[in-house]
């Protein structure tokens, strides 16, 4: 159903709404995920996103104004993580104790060499703009990373240095994708691919991950949907939120049909390093590749860096200039100090990233071993990233209401699979990127809450 108040046209508004005279008017609307920001004018609107939102979870009381969205914002999703966050943060502030693993960051601190060169850094005046690209010498740095880490040449003029890897995501599909184009993408995956593809007005064509592939793709599934009109392929791997890995073989047959196409494939790489078996791949290795994917890496996950804001891309130098004009539109260059840092980060002592590593495996077995004995759950043990995505429809409760329960009821913060799109229904994601300490109350919690809410 589709409604619309003084001119706002809001699409799949389920219909929960009572409506009674304007100006003073208690309605309980039910909007999709994407249209969960209006103002709208003498209307007292309760938001429910998502059928997560908390109980009097008010938005807005009475404007006197109606501020019109723009139609595309009804598109933009977002990544449920950080919502759970909050919703977690607020039972902490009521004097609850919550184990946190919803946020895919390490707990662990920034190596000391880098917050060193960061401080140098600030003293030293590193506080200006710099190029949109990114300062050459990080450039060069990230170059040679990829070249050392990917075994393909890479120049510093392929590399764009942004906040984060993410807005690689962003300016990459508004660069290549438009109306009337198609965009593969994993399903479940994540949720910022979809969102930036339905954003951008494309067409997101979701691929499986399935759990008896060990979450690995379906190549024959993704030959399968390519069209005429497909512009973009996304993989990730290891992957966000089940923690599969593309085998070597896999890549190696895509890139097989896809050398000769004109189908870009953006090649999310931000958990290379954390691979528990075997190594890491990148599809751009293979012949013919290297000039149609954009490799997107950062230093969030790798080195503990999530709040320096730091990432990149590698591509094509004639694309590369257009992401650092989108750079140069959006956020002029990245945090000059920050990326000081970040050449200590890649030409430094790397000792701490296997440190970590080695870590995250002990957590690995901790919390598949710890899942796997609660009635329900079935969990695969992940070959990277620091997720693990246990199968829990014997349960027979939807992903939602689970980790809904969990959080309020056994004081762990987790997300639905359906976080990450329609087809993780039936799973959750758990990051085990906090400590074993932690990780052993959290099984200990949802334990004991199993035994009375699932028998
Ligand atoms: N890609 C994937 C698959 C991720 O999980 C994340 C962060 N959770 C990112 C990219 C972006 O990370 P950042 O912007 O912190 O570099």
């Amino acid at each position: 159903m589709a409604l619309e108040i003084e001119g706002l046209k809001v699409d799949n508004v389920k219909p929960k709404l009572e409506l009674d005279s304007p100006g003073g008017v208690n309605s309980d609307f039910e909007l999709p995920v994407s249209s969960s920001h209006f103002l709208l004018s003498n209307f007292e609107v309760r938001f429910s996103r998502c059928g997560c939102a908390e109980e009097g979870d008010t938005m807005s009381t009475t404007m006197q104004k109606t501020i019109r969205l723009a139609e595309r914002m009804s598109r933009l999703g977002t990544e449920t993580a950080f919502e759970v966050l909050v919703r977690a943060r607020a039972l902490e502030a009521q004097g609850r104790e919550i184990v946190h693993l919803e946020i895919g960051e390490p707990d662990f601190a920034t190596p000391a060499n880098i917050v060193e060169a960061a401080v140098r850094a600030l003293r030293d005046g590193w506080t200006h703009y710099g190029p949109s690209a990114g300062l050459p010498q990080l450039r060069e740095a990230a170059a040679e990373y990829t070249a050392k880490h990917s075994g393909i040449p890479v120049d510093a003029s392929e590399v764009v240095i942004t906040p984060g890897g993410k807005p690689i995501m962003f300016f990459v599909i508004l660069a290549l994708a438009e109306r009337g184009d198609e965009v593969l993408y994993p399903n479940p995956g994540f949720p910022i691919y979809e969102s930036m593809i339905n954003f951008v007005g494309a067409q997101a064509v979701p691929y499986g991950l399935r759990e008896d592939r060990r979450f690995d793709v379906d190549v024959e599934e993704i030959l399968g949907k390519i069209t005429d009109r497909t512009r973009l392929l996304i993989l990730n791997s290891p992957q966000n939120p089940t923690g599969g890995v593309i085998s070597r073989e896999g890549l190696k047959a895509l890139a097989d049909k896809l050398a000769g196409r004109e189908i870009a494939v953006l090649s999310d790489e931000i958990y290379h390093q954390l691979i528990y078996e075997g190594e890491h791949t990148s599809i751009a290795q293979f012949p013919g590749m290297k000039e149609s994917t954009i490799i997107l890496n950062g230093f969030s996950k790798t080195y503990a860096m999530t709040g320096w804001r730091m990432g990149w891309g590698v591509m094509r130098p004639d694309l590369a200039k257009w992401i650092a004009q989108l750079m140069t539109n959006c956020n002029s260059c990245t945090a000059s100090f920050s990326q000081i840092a970040g050449v200590e980060a890649l030409r430094g002592d790397q000792s701490s990233v296997g440190v970590m590593r080695e870590e995250f495996r002990r957590r690995r077995s901790v919390i598949v071993e710890g899942l796997n004995r609660i009635p329900g759950f079935s969990c695969r043990e992940p070959h990277g990233a620091f997720y693990v995505f246990p199968n829990i429809k014997q349960t027979k409760w939807t992903s939602g209401a689970l980790a809904d329960a969990i959080l309020k009821e056994a004081g762990v913060a987790c997300l639905s699979g359906t976080a990450f799109g329609a087809w993780g229904e039936g799973y959750l994601r758990f990051s085990f990127a906090n400590s074993v300490e932690n990780l052993q109350k959290a099984l200990s919690w949802i334990g004991d809450w199993a035994k009375k809410r699932l028998s």
